[in-house]
C-alpha cells in the first residue's frame, strides 16, 4: 500500500515504535514431528514456518555432487498470508528469495562432510507484514540447527530501511512499501562473517555503515534468542 503522509511523526513509526526498536520476536523450535528440525519466528506479524528433512539421499540422481552435500530452499508465501488471497504456488519472487535464504545459510553449514546427499528447508510465510525473507532466514537457522546438522554458527538476520531520511529497524509492511532503501542483513555473529547484504533504493555510504552497524548490533540481539530458543526445546525435551 502505497501512503502519502509521513512515516514517521513526532518519532514514532506508524505503528508506534521508535526508529531502532524492533518486533515483538517470537521463537519455537519442533514443532513437525515428520520433519528432521523445525522452527517458527515471528517478528510482528510476519511468521515463517521453517521445516528441514535431510541430510537424505538426493533425487534426481544427477544433482549429486560428490564432493558435497546440496542445501535446496523452498520459500513461499501462503494465499492466506496477506489481507488480498495471493495466487498460490511458485512465482518469480519466491523463486528469487529461496535463493537469496540459501545463499545466506550455505557458509555455516559443513557441506563438505555430507557428498552425495542434500538438505531441504522448506519455509512457508504464515502471515507477512514486511521482512519475511530476514525471518525466514531465522527459522531455518534454527531448523538445521534442530535437525542437528553440523553447522559453523547460527545464521541471524534483520532488515533495516530507510524511511523519511532516518534508518529504521525491522520494517514492517507499510514501511517496505513506502521507504527510499530497505536492506536485509544477516551474519553469523559467533564468527561475526556476514552472510548476506541485500539492499532495493539508495542510501549514502554513511548511511550504508551505520546500517550495517546497526543490523550486526541487532543480530548479536537475535543471537541469543536463537540460542535461548533452542535451550528451551531441549530443556523441554529433558523434562520428558
Ligand atoms: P520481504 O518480505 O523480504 O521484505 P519483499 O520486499 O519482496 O520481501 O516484500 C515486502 C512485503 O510486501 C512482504 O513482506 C509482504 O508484506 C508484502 N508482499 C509481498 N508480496 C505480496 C503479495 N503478492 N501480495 C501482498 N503483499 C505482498
Amino acid at each position: 500500500m502505497k501512503i502519502e503522509s509521513s512515516l514517521i511523526v513526532n518519532g514514532k513509526r506508524v505503528d508506534g515504535r521508535k526508529p531502532e526498536e524492533i518486533r515483538e520476536v517470537r521463537m519455537k523450535v519442533g514443532l513437525i514431528e515428520n520433519a528432521n528440525g523445525s522452527a517458527m519466528v515471528s517478528f510482528g506479524k510476519t511468521t515463517a514456518l521453517a521445516a528441514v528433512y535431510g541430510p537424505r539421499e538426493i533425487y534426481p540422481k544427477h544433482l549429486q555432487d560428490p564432493e558435497k552435500g546440496i542445501l535446496r530452499v523452498r520459500y513461499m508465501m501462503l494465499p492466506f498470508s496477506v489481507d488480498e488471497r495471493k495466487s498460490p504456488g511458485m512465482d518469480r519472487r519466491s523463486i528469487e528469495l529461496s535463493k537469496i535464504i540459501r545463499t545466506a545459510l550455505e557458509p555455516a553449514i559443513f557441506l563438505e562432510e555430507f557428498p552425495r546427499v542434500g538438505i531441504d528447508i522448506f519455509v512457508d510465510i504464515l502471515q507477512a507484514d514486511g521482512s519475511t525473507r530476514v525471518t525466514s532466514i531465522n527459522a531455518s537457522s534454527l531448523a538445521l540447527a534442530s535437525a542437528g546438522v553440523p553447522m559453523k554458527d547460527l545464521v541471524c538476520a534483520c532488515s533495516i530501511g530507510k524511511v523519511d531520511n532516518v534508518l529504521v529497524l525491522d520494517i514492517n509492511g507499510i514501511e517496505d512499501n513506502n521507504c527510499q532503501a530497505d536492506l536485509s542483513f544477516a551474519m553469523m555473529p559467533g564468527k561475526d562473517k556476514i552472510t548476506l547484504i541485500q539492499m532495493d533504493g539508495l542510501m549514502s555510504k554513511e548511511e550504508l555503515m551505520k546500517a550495517i552497524e546497526l543490523g550486526r548490533k541487532t543480530c548479536l540481539k537475535i543471537y541469543e534468542m536463537q540460542k535461548d530458543a533452542l535451550r528451551r526445546k531441549y530443556e523441554e525435551v529433558a523434562k520428558e
